[in-house]
């Protein structure tokens, strides 16, 4: 945690959900309490099929709804994308960009997730931008290289707290039960506040939501959101499921009493 940030709790539904999901979905706003919502902002990013009819749903409650991705331009010739002005219009509030899964499977640079995040921005969206080593450079001891340069090439320089969410990914961590130990997530997470504290000022740096994600479980959560410096977390698998998303929320009753 870091003291004076409102935490969030993030699910990604990947390429997961359906019409029929509406179920579940329902019984995640129904389960996001007042008590819960004191505590914790919740964010559901289901997939684009599904924002509209989403967002929808969770009104009026404060259940959040993002994308998952966007293009860096407003509209265009590029079939199959979608672009922030369109999740805005379909009221979402946020996309994830630079999603490892986007940075392997589409061959996505820092590059490409800085101008998606400027895209973000130019909607009215908050962004939220991965990075995160892989179990290769973690063995050989430049996670820390790999995530400062990562930072600096995907987050543009007008950043603000009001509208980039950091989220710390190791690559090796997702969807494969893993996870760091909580010194580990401490001491990136820690560097990730230091970087954004030195490169946008105390103040804003200092404001910066930077989530962790990676395997986070309701068996895990409570370990991993009270370490320094992470403030909530990016939940794929688990965030599928009503009882385990808001399980994991929930982390939030305990560490804040
Ligand atoms: C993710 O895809 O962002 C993620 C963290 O997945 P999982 O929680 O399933 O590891």
């Amino acid at each position: 945690m870091t003291p004076d940030i409102r935490p969030l709790v993030a699910g990604n539904w990947k390429m997961n959900g359906l019409k029929a999901s509406a179920a579940e979905f329902k019984a995640m706003i129904e389960g996001y309490d007042d008590d819960l919502a004191r505590r914790v902002d919740l964010m559901i990013c289901p997939p684009a099929t599904l924002v509209l009819a989403f967002a929808q749903m969770a009104q009026p409650s404060e259940l959040a709804v993002g994308g998952q991705d966007c293009h860096a331009e407003a509209s265009g010739a590029h079939t199959g994308d979608i672009a922030a002005e369109m999740l805005a219009d379909a009221s979402a509030t946020a996309v994830i960009v630079g999603h490892s899964e986007r940075r392997q499977d589409h061959d996505e640079r820092d590059s490409h997730v800085r101008d998606k995040a400027k895209a973000a921005w130019r909607a009215g969206l908050i962004a939220i931008v991965c990075v995160g080593e892989a179990e290769a450079e973690r063995d050989e001891g430049v996670t820390l290289d790999r995530i400062e340069s990562q930072l600096k090439g995907s987050i543009p320089d007008d950043a603000r707290a009001a509208n980039l969410v950091v989220a710390y990914e190791p690559v090796w961590a997702i969807g494969t039960g893993r996870t760091p130990m909580p010194g580990d997530v401490a001491e990136v997470h820690t560097f990730i506040r230091d970087k954004l504290s030195a490169r946008f000022g105390e103040d804003e740096g200092g404001r910066m939501r930077i989530l962790y994600g990676g395997s986070v479980k309701p068996n895990n959560a409570e370990t991993l959101m009270a370490v320094d410096n992470v403030d909530g977390a990016l939940v794929g698998g688990a965030s599928l499921k009503a009882d385990d998303i808001l399980a994991i929320a929930s982390a939030y009753r305990q560490i804040m009493g």
